[in-house]
């Protein structure tokens, strides 16, 4: 009997303690300042340089421009930029080589899908995901 009371005590006294456990997903986790989650791509920054799939360590960033539309002005425009994220490590050099910043880290990290073909990211998806964007601070 006294061992039901001794463990009841201590029951009782954890209930009292801050959870060390996160309600997630329904509780944001708080992540590193410099956390690598899934990028964020700026089309109307891009200037299709390609220095970004150039540097990229896996060849998992596929991208194609077009001549610009107003003919008044050079260079080229995104057309497709796709990442596949089977492959992607997160390492962040192709947003340290982006001379536009075109494309930078966020805290995104929720990758979980039921298809392989879905973890291709395309443009509108990487634009689209302004979800805790990194600070870039360059000077
Ligand atoms: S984070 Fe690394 S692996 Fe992923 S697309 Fe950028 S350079 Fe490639
Ligand atoms: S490095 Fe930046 S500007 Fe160049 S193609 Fe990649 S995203 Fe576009």
């Amino acid at each position: 009997m006294k061992g039901v009371f001794k463990g009841l005590g201590y029951t009782l006294k954890e209930l009292t303690k801050k959870p060390v456990t996160y309600d997630y997903p329904n509780e944001p986790l708080a992540l590193p300042d410099r956390f690598r989650g899934i990028q964020k791509f700026y089309p109307e920054k891009c200037i299709v340089c390609n220095q970004c799939a150039a540097i990229c360590p896996t060849d998992c960033i596929k991208l194609t421009g077009k001549k610009h539309p107003d003919p008044s002005k050079k260079g080229k425009i995104i057309d497709t930029y796709t990442i596949n994220f089977e492959i992607c490590i997160l390492c962040d050099l192709c947003t340290e080589v982006c001379p536009t910043e075109a494309i930078i880290m966020t805290n995104n990290f929720e990758l979980a899908e039921y298809s392989r073909d879905e973890l291709y990211k395309d443009l509108s998806y990487l634009d689209e995901n302004d979800e805790s964007i990194r600070e870039v601070n360059k000077p």
